[in-house]
């Protein structure tokens, strides 16, 4: 099998505290202006820093009311219309869904494309603004990874392209200290099943394997007493750099239903597809379980009394649409080995 082009991030750096050395990775051009878009939630540790820079032009992005749609890209493009051509850089400084806002603002004004024309797969001819992404809750991998995940409000999908990755990251473990205990854990179970959905996979390579086999082993020793934050930190990114080289699989394909269907965020999701897909990752699941009972974390049961078909049709059309996933995780002639009435089967579990 050939593999894609291995593009790694130029640059990162890490370190408890490394948010303040962000002029460090800034283009040198004097005359532009930085756009820090940042979530919400983390306003304590971004104003008091860079309000006061005049260079720097922040843009509070509320992550918690839904995952990105593609609307909100087109939304911030045309607000803030007039500081995009003196605009030199754009900085992501929150979660999965804020990093992946600042993508595909970089990619979209780039390209001169709405960023639902971008959705697919090496679709962006451009590259983007400059950007920057700082992680401040760990596991979805958006800060390594070649995609950003927008909702259109019919399916969610990724702009999957080189031009979609940061140019630079810092990492900086201080910046998940406030994120609440069930967000961290279902975050950090996102990164635990992009190596599994990575390691089990037909993708699977030496490059993609190394650093999916050493973010288990920092999974194992954050998920202990979860006091260690630099292991989750560094697990994500490593996670993320394994699925830019291999594929994610069976369970991010199925909870992107859960997710289009009812809004439930990605980290919840993917815990409540793993926790009944045995049949496909085995033993990974037992240690799921005992991690998802050892912190009392009740998931939910989605359907007792079943799925209404149409509500169901529409979920089995967003997990076919997720190709490359599905032939990572059963190979060239998944087709034959995942039909819609298994699908079926997989989500009335839940
Ligand atoms: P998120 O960005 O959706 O944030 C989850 C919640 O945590 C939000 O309410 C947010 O406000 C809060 N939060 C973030 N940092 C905080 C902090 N330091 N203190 C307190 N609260 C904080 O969560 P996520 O799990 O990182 O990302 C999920 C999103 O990322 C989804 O939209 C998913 O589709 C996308 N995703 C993208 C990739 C990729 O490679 N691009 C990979 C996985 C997931
Ligand atoms: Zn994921």
């Amino acid at each position: 099998m050939d593999f894609r082009i291995f593009k790694q991030l130029p640059r990162l750096i890490y370190g408890l505290g490394s948010i303040n050395r962000l002029p460090e990775l800034l283009p040198d051009d004097i005359n532009k202006k930085t756009v820090m878009i940042y979530d919400s939630a983390v306003e304590q540790v971004v104003t008091p820093q860079f309000s006061n820079s005049e260079k720097i032009i922040l843009i509070p992005y509320n992550s918690e009311k839904s995952e990105p749609y593609t609307s909100e890209v087109a939304e911030i493009i045309e607000k803030y219309d007039d500081i995009w051509p003196d605009t030199k850089a754009i900085v992501g400084v929150g979660g999965g869904s804020t990093m992946d806002m600042a993508k595909g603002l970089s990619v979209a004004l780039a390209n001169g494309l709405n960023i639902d024309q971008l959705q697919g797969w090496d679709i962006p001819t451009k590259p983007g603004i400059y950007k920057i992404g700082i992680p401040t809750i760990f596991g979805s991998g958006s800060e390594a990874s070649r995609t950003a995940v927008f909702h259109n409000g019919v399916k969610k999908q990724g702009v999957n392209s080189d031009y979609s990755m940061f140019d630079s990251i810092i990492i900086d473990p201080s910046l998940s200290a406030t994120v609440p205990l069930e967000q961290k854990i279902y975050t950090a179970m996102d990164c635990y099943i992009h190596c599994v959905e990575s390691l089990e996979g037909t993708y699977i390579n030496q490059i993609a394997s190394g650093y999916a086999e050493k973010a288990l082993d920092y999974c194992d020793q954050y998920f202990a007493d979860l006091q260690n934050d630099e292991l989750i930190a560094v697990a994500s990114y490593y996670g993320g750099v394994s699925i830019v080289n291999s594929e994610v699989g069976i369970c991010h394909a199925l909870s992107y239903g859960l997710s289009i269907e009812f809004g439930i965020r990605h980290g919840l999701a993917n815990c409540i597809v793993f926790n009944v897909l045995e049949d496909y990752y085995g033993e990974y699941c037992s240690i799921f379980r005992a991690i998802i009972e050892k912190y009392k974390i009740n998931l939910p049961r989605l359907f007792p009394d079943g799925i209404e078909p149409d509500v169901l049709d529409r979920m089995v059309k967003q997990t076919l649409l997720m190709e490359r996933p599905l032939e990572n995780a059963l190979g060239s002639g998944w087709r034959d080995k995942l039909n819609r009435e298994q699908i079926e089967q997989i989500y009335l579990k839940m």
